[in-house]
């Protein structure tokens, strides 16, 4: 069964209920100010869609920050109601609560046309999957839309269990879209072969599932960042004081034993430090000395993996390959997403820090694909699927 998208919808006359990913950062001092609104700003074309379509109403919901099931002003989505306004140019009201009981009168206004729930998470029943919390929020509209990929990967009410009230009244929005049909190009064969997938970031027990799975697919696995040191310790080199837990050890063992391992390759230089803070230093060899700790990869493992990334069709890129906040030791990961900008191949790159570090490093116009999703994107690769999207697609019983 094929996913519907807001583009194949006739919207004239529906009341819309969508869910989006507002969860936007906000200033810490006081005036509550969105201090990076491109989570709003990347799901106007799917809003707009709805409202140019003709909905009678269009009825948003969207998480803020952690509030853990309390209502909080501190994690308000005001600020939110308050830019889609003024970008909109017309009303948008935000409601006192995502279930208050005057939701349905304020519905039955003629003059009301654009509502804007408060935030999910001051209720526990969203992140619980609440049945009940679902049905009420589905009886605001007889359309459903889901354009928060951000958290398609989490099953919770207004994600996941609010698609029992929608069948065949549902559909993607424009983001959903993008990065399901981007990241179906890494997750399904065939993919354009040489597939090489680079991992990087702190820590294996994290992504060893997604490791194992992309061992089968990819020709190529290039480990860097602090993924690399309890691969190196397990095949029998030193690390240090580099970030090696016990634990990743034995997990980074059982890939190195598996019928796949030859795919993999690890850093053969680094760069080390005596701190995090400390001076950089060039070891030139796989074992790191017992009072330094490895804070990037080495040029030599720069050149091996940009090797690799010129001759490969597809990459995936996740995790940097260094502590690449400290300028010290950000120059194997920008080496790296140089690479990537540089190569024809089908490029997408996911996870928060890997974004913020291709972001860095002035080279985001050259990737095809910058996954939103973080984790979302990973598990996409991982399952092949959401269970939003599932639940999209399949409904839920
Ligand atoms: P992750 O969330 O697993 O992708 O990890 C990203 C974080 O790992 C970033 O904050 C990096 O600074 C950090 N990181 C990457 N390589 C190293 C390293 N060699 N030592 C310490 N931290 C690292």
């Amino acid at each position: 069964m094929a996913l519907k998208y807001v583009d194949q919808i006739d919207f004239k006359g529906k009341r819309v209920i969508a869910r989006f990913d507002f969860n936007v950062p906000l200033s810490k001092d006081g005036t509550k100010k969105i201090t990076d609104t491109t989570r709003i700003d990347s799901s106007m074309q799917t809003i707009r869609k709805i409202l140019d379509g003709g909905a009678s109403k269009l009825i948003m919901m969207s998480h803020l920050g952690r509030p853990d099931g309390v209502a909080n002003p501190k994690y308000s989505l005001e600020p939110v109601a308050k830019y889609l306004a003024e970008k909109l140019g017309q009303d948008v009201i935000l409601t006192e609560s995502s279930i208050d009981d005057g939701i349905p009168t304020l519905l039955g206004l003629s003059t009301t046309k654009i509502v804007l729930l408060e935030n999910l998470r001051f209720h526990p029943e969203e992140e619980e999957n609440d049945r009940e919390f679902a049905r009420k929020l589905s009886t605001y509209a007889d359309f459903y839309v889901n354009d928060a990929f951000g958290t398609a990967h989490r099953k919770h009410a207004s994600t996941y269990e609010i698609n029992a009230f929608f069948k065949n009244n549902s559909a993607g929005g424009y983001l959903l879209k993008t990065e399901v049909e981007a990241l179906n190009k890494i997750a399904e064969p065939p993919q354009q072969h040489p597939y090489v997938a680079i991992v990087g970031g702190a820590k294996v027990s994290d992504k060893i599932k997604i490791i194992e799975r992309l061992l089968v697919g990819v020709d190529q696995l290039l480990i860097g960042g602090a993924m690399a040191y309890p691969f190196l310790k397990a095949s029998g080199k030193t690390v240090g004081t580099s970030l090696c837990s016990d634990e990743d050890v034995k997990l980074a063992t059982k890939l190195l034993n598996s019928k796949q391992a030859s795919k993999i390759s690890l850093p053969v230089d680094h760069i080390c430090s005596d701190s995090m803070e400390g001076n950089p230093q060039t070891v030139s060899a796989q074992s790191i000395p017992e009072n330094l700790m490895g804070l990037d990869i080495g040029p030599r493992t720069v050149e091996n993996y940009s090797s690799f990334i010129s001759k490969a069709k597809t990459i995936l890129w996740n995790g940097p390959m260094g502590l690449f906040e400290n300028s010290n030791f950000d120059k194997g990961t920008f080496a790296i997403a140089n690479a990537l900008a540089k190569s024809k191949a089908f490029t997408l790159v996911g996870g928060g820090d890997s974004v913020s570090a291709i972001n860095k490093s002035g080279v985001s116009d050259k990737i095809s694909h910058i996954s939103t999703g973080g984790g979302a994107s990973l598990e996409y690769i991982e399952l092949g699927s959401l269970p939003g999207i599932n639940a999209l697609k399949f409904g839920v019983e």
